[in-house]
């Protein structure tokens, strides 16, 4: 059972990241019946109420009480870019004055918009891939569980804040922000777990997508979790040598590594593994690299995402021309491999991972400095 000292910064008990039977404990536990849990569970995840006077079915009391003793929380909102697509990106604070990425990627239905978030899962990130901004400012900690969850509970508000439907129009979320999603298991696990409760946020386990940078054994404990939540990894790099100084996860996981727990996933849950892969001008995008990525792919019937890369100041890096792109993908469909361009959302807002806080840092630094 979760220890309720976890999680407090001012030595209230924070609530948000508890699941049901966690908070009908945590209610018990303190002289109260058990009901009361899945009461104060309904407010916080389904009518995302954090203020608890205003959690009008509980006893003035015991509200009062919950006042002193509890706190309901998401991450503050620091900042806000809006982008000409709709693209929308969140520089948000945590307790701790940490601060972490969201972006909301909006999609035209029609019914009218459905929103993807794109969560982070840790503050910073350890593995430094060459071509981020995120790993390029290093790693500071996990993500709580209710830092995770806390991030939907935001988006959620803000988007019926502004609808006037009853609807939520948030569809999906991808673990694809700020961190290594595999290197905070546990939290993320709790969080899906959450996310995906019918009796809650009731997401569909097939709308959210964990992306890792391949860290294989996550990817084998996530096989096992009988879940049927998409997994993509992100590739960038199909031969060693250049993987390495890409993603220098791979020193430690190599691809036939990582291409042996991929198959392991795939056998296990029958679910077809994403493979993101940016294109890096002239870094990753020749014919060898093609020839590689096909070796790659093929034996596992997964699906190629080809990502334009969103430039950044210092990476030294470039997003390739169009007609590079059209031909790497034409050499992938030639030898069978599924394969998408994803489009490039929010550039203008510096949308791609790390890169609104790398920016916000280096003003502050200029500050500092200047
Ligand atoms: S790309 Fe992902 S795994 Fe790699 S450094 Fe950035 S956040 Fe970390």
């Amino acid at each position: 059972m979760r220890r309720f000292s976890e999680g407090r910064v001012d030595m209230k008990t924070e609530l948000v990241g508890m699941n049901q039977t966690e908070l009908e404990d945590f209610f018990q536990d303190r002289g109260e019946k058990r009901f009361r849990g899945r009461q104060v569970y309904r407010w916080i995840y389904l009518n995302l109420e954090r203020d608890f006077a205003s959690m009008t079915d509980l006893p003035l009391q015991l509200r009062q009480v919950l006042e002193e003793k509890a706190r309901v929380t998401w991450p503050e909102v620091l900042e806000e870019k809006v982008s000409e697509d709709g693209t929308r990106k969140f520089l948000l604070e945590l307790q701790d004055q940490k601060t972490i990425e969201m972006v909301l990627i909006p999609q035209p239905v029609d019914s009218g918009l459905r929103y993807t978030v794109c969560v982070s899962s840790q503050v910073g990130c350890p593995l430094r891939c060459s071509f981020c901004a995120t790993g390029a400012g290093g790693f500071e900690r996990n993500l709580k569980v209710h830092e995770i969850v806390g991030q939907v509970l935001l988006s959620r508000w803000v988007l019926a804040r502004e609808n006037t439907g009853a609807e939520p129009r948030l569809t999906n979320v991808v673990f694809m922000g700020m961190g290594e999603p595999f290197l905070n298991y546990d939290a993320v696990l709790s969080a899906i777990r959450l996310l995906t409760d019918s009796e809650g946020i009731n997401m569909g386990q097939r709308h959210i997508t964990v992306s890792t940078s391949g860290e294989v054994r996550g990817i084998r404990r996530l096989a096992e979790e009988g879940l049927q939540v998409v997994l993509a990894v992100s590739l960038h790099a199909a031969r060693d040598s250049l993987r390495d100084t890409l993603v220098p996860l791979n020193r430690r996981y190599p691809l036939a590594e990582l291409q042996s727990a991929v198959q392991y996933y795939f056998d296990k849950t029958g679910r077809r593994v994403t493979l993101e892969y940016i294109l890096l001008n002239r870094i990753n995008t020749n014919r060898e690299d093609a020839r590689a990525l096909v070796t790659f792919t093929r034996p596992l019937l997964a699906n190629v995402n080809l990502i334009p890369y969103n430039e950044i100041g210092s990476a030294g890096y470039e997003c390739p021309p169009q007609e590079v792109v059209t031909r790497f993908r034409r050499w992938l469909e030639e030898a069978g491999v599924n394969t998408a361009i994803r489009e490039e959302r929010g550039a203008d807002i510096d949308a791609a991972c790390g890169q609104l806080k790398a920016k916000r840092e280096d003003i502050w630094q200029e500050n500092d400095t200047g």
